[in-house]
């Protein structure tokens, strides 16, 4: 990539680096991902992806490819129920039961959300990084690895970027930069960003692991021990342990088979070997974000933006629509018609959702300690969410469906993201990938037109669409729903394509 320029340099080709240049790159940017690993690894990490980003993804064509990788996935599982005789396991029943977590408790059903077929996908990180990186080569973004990003410097007109290869250490230039460089990211921390938090109280391990008597962990499943907590499966092999004495002495030292099997025997209370480590990790619940998501002609995205910890499986949803947030918003930028205050929403709206995912995982951190008072608490947690409000609301806690952003609209859709399948009057049913595929805003008009002719003037930015139903709403690249009317007023609709899309393209 020596003596190349570029729009913008994406730092990092996790999910996060990989879709938001996917989504530049569609914008009409130029764009180059820089990432110091030489393959993808393969490090077991997050296990499924959220309802809001995997409805974002089918938006971008990747519905058949989390259908099948989501097969696998329940393949595995599957596998797992045989191998360890556990037919009565509530994972014999298939991903479609299982409504997620809180704190450990597996109480979440989906048959009492208000929106149940909007649910989170049991795909995991590799597979989810392969889809991504397909999608980025389909695009034409060229992502180049065993390149380290080492730093930079940003002036008014752009960025000079210090990279080291193997080819040794070379600069170049684009006009944005972005660090999707993950939890311990060098662009936050050269570039100054603010990164307030709680310190880390916990240690967890995250392993797939052969042992001598894997009977001896059984059941499958959840569950707090007195000495902390653990997951065993639901594929096979996998266990995911929590203990509660402190933070790890040396969170750089590389994870070994004795660390895992001493946690292992330690919270499962049994003596079991481990004989094999197929992929290891260690985490904690140090937890961090960001004051602002840009400093110039820098900019953040996913775990270099906030780090927490894994509980109710929420970073890749937060990375995802960050990239989904960013990505037409800065390629507009790039092209020069961003309407003022475009990119400033970023931090605007995605800030207040991290903040949200922060606090819940410290509450659940609170609620998995191995102590008296904490029984207690899961006691009346868990009385609360056997109600059915109280389950919709770890629900919708947990999905992030009724998250908004702060539009400034009374209408309750209004800075929601919006679900998939619309009605159309002219060919039924369709899902939103046919008409948003290729990043475009669109309007959804139920009305007798007008709505239609005035959005019009946006095309091809905007495109109209004639929808049955009661509702009319404006859908900005990102699936968030801009404006909506329930009647046939059109007040406010101008000014909120004025202000998503900027002035109408002249003819
Ligand atoms: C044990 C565990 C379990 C988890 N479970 C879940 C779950 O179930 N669901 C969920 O949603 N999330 C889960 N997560 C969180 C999820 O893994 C992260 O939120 C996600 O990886 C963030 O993606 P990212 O692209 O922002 O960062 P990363 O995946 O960290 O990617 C950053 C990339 O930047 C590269 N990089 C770093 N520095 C440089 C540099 N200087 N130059 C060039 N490249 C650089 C890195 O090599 C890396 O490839 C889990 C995490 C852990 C640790």
């Amino acid at each position: 990539m020596a003596n190349e320029t570029f729009d913008v340099v994406v730092v990092g080709a996790g999910p996060t680096g990989l879709l938001l240049a996917s989504e530049l790159a569609l914008g009409g940017a130029s764009v180059g991902v820089l990432e110091r690993l030489e393959s993808m690894d393969p490090t077991i990490k997050a296990g499924s992806v959220g309802v809001l980003a995997a409805e974002a993804l089918e938006r971008r064509g990747l519905g058949p490819a989390l259908d099948e990788a989501e097969r696998q996935m329940g393949e595995a599982v599957a596998k797992m129920v045989q191998q360890s005789g556990a037919q009565a396991s509530p994972l014999a029943q298939g991903w479609k039961k299982i409504g997620g977590h809180f704190g450990g408790l597996f109480l979440i059903d989906p048959t009492r959300q208000r929106e149940p077929e909007r649910r989170f996908r049991g795909v995991n990180q590799l597979g989810l990084e392969m889809m991504l990186g397909a999608l980025a080569q389909a695009r034409g973004v060229p992502v180049r690895r065993g390149q380290e990003v080492l730093g930079f410097t940003q002036d008014e007109a752009g960025v000079s970027v210090e990279v080291r290869s193997a080819e040794g250490t070379q600069t170049l230039r684009c006009a944005w930069l972005v660090g999707c460089d993950g939890g311990r990211s060098a662009v936050r921390k050269q570039a100054g960003f603010d990164f307030p938090g709680t310190e880390p109280t916990l240690t967890g391990h995250q392993a797939v692991v052969e042992v001598d008597h894997p009977e001896k962990l059984l059941p499958l499943g959840w569950r707090r021990t007195p000495v902390g907590m653990m997951a065993y499966g639901p594929t096979p092999g996998r266990v995911f342990l929590l203990e509660f004495d402190g933070p790890p002495a040396d969170r750089n030292a590389p994870v070994t088979r004795e660390e895992i099997e001493r946690s292992l025997r330690r919270v499962s209370g049994t003596d079991v070997c481990v004989t094999a480590v197929k992929t290891a990790t260690r985490f904690t619940d140090n937890t961090r974000l960001v004051t602002e998501y840009r400093r110039g002609r820098v900019l953040l995205a996913g775990d270099a933006a906030h780090v927490h910890s894994p509980f109710g499986g929420q970073g890749l949803n937060l990375g995802v629509m960050d990239a989904m947030n960013l990505g037409w918003k800065l390629a507009a930028a790039v092209r020069g018609n961003a309407p003022e205050g475009l990119l400033d929403s970023y931090t605007a709206e995605r800030h207040p959702v991290a903040e949200r995912v922060l606090e819940n995982t410290r509450a659940q951190a609170a609620l998995m300690r191995p102590d008296p008072q904490t029984t207690a608490l899961r006691a009346i947690i868990s009385g609360v969410m056997e109600t059915d409000e109280g389950n919709r609301f770890f629900g919708e806690m947990m999905s992030g469906v009724t998250g908004r952003y702060a539009l400034g609209s009374d209408h309750p859709l209004v800075g929601r993201q919006t679900t998939n399948r619309v009605a159309t009057v002219d060919s039924g049913e369709v899902h939103l990938h046919a008409l948003m595929g290729e990043g475009e805003g669109v309007l959804l008009d139920a009305g007798d037109g007008a709505a239609s002719r005035l959005a019009s003037a946006w095309a091809p930015r905007v495109r109209t669409v004639r929808v049955q139903g009661e509702t009319s709403r404006l859908l900005r690249p990102d699936g968030c729903i801009a404006w909506a009317t329930d009647d046939r007023e059109l007040t406010g609709l101008r000014e909120s394509l004025s202000r998503w899309f900027g002035a109408p393209p002249t003819p």
